[in-house]
């Protein structure tokens, strides 16, 4: 098999989709593509400069003078390997707030768009079957309850901070779901021709092999 091949995955936050990727990628020996990051990465820029968060001019000029880039695992705002930065709660919002601007997701599209040419990629989001790979080989919305993924994020979250709630965790996935499949630019939906995987009863290898199997039979 010469040709590339592009693996995309969409789903809401908590499904377990970046780990999911990270595994397939790591299996196939192919690139993974956090396009999450990229949208974080903004959010960071936009805190740190304190533009706000409207779509006008001061954004527009700085997403003009921005570079942004995902290799080797990695995000990298203007050359900075920001990915240390951008898994504070403050910059989940930051990045869920710029998401919903065109602007943003417009240049971030092209740049995503740009990485799916190059190489054999799994790349993971809320757009990517729908908007960014709409061509892509293999297609999959993976998700899982939002309770389920509240325990998740909670069993997670516990370990480092005691004073974790399991309420407050699933207020907040609550929220992010209605913002990501409400907003009016590419709100997160399944693609028509998108596998679903409920992961609610399924482990993280469950899934993992689900999809490998898929891909080794079709690369013969
Ligand atoms: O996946 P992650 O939680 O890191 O994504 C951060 C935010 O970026 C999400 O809340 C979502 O609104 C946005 N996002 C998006 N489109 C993508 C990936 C992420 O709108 N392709």
């Amino acid at each position: 098999m010469t040709d590339i091949y592009r693996i995309a995955i969409d789903g809401p936050s908590g499904a377990g989709k970046s780990t999911v990727a990270k595994t397939v990628a790591k299996v196939l020996g192919i690139e993974y593509i956090d396009t999450g990051a990229m949208y974080r990465a903004i959010g960071l820029k936009m805190v740190r400069l304190g533009i706000p968060f409207v779509e006008d001019e001061a954004l527009l000029k700085m997403l003009e003078e921005t570079d942004i880039d995902f290799a080797y695992g990695k995000v990298f705002l203007d050359g900075e390997d920001v990915s240390g930065l951008i898994r504070t709660n403050e910059i989940s919002k930051a990045a869920s707030d710029c998401s919903a601007f065109k602007s943003v997701r417009v240049k971030l599209v092209e740049i995503q768009q740009g990485l799916g040419k190059k190489k054999s990629i799994i790349m993971e989001g809320r757009d990517i079957c729908t908007v960014v790979l709409t061509d892509a080989e293999f297609k999959y919305f993976l998700t899982a309850s939002a309770e389920e993924r509240a325990r998740r994020r909670y069993k997670e979250l516990v370990e480092k901070d005691p004073s974790a709630d399991y309420d407050d965790i699933l207020r907040q996935i609550n929220e992010r779901d209605y913002n990501d499949s409400h907003r009016e630019v590419d709100p997160l939906r399944q693609a028509e021709d998108a596998i679903l995987i409920d992961s609610s009863d399924m482990s993280i290898d469950e899934v993992v092999d689900f999809i490998v199997k898929r891909v080794e039979k079709y690369n013969g």
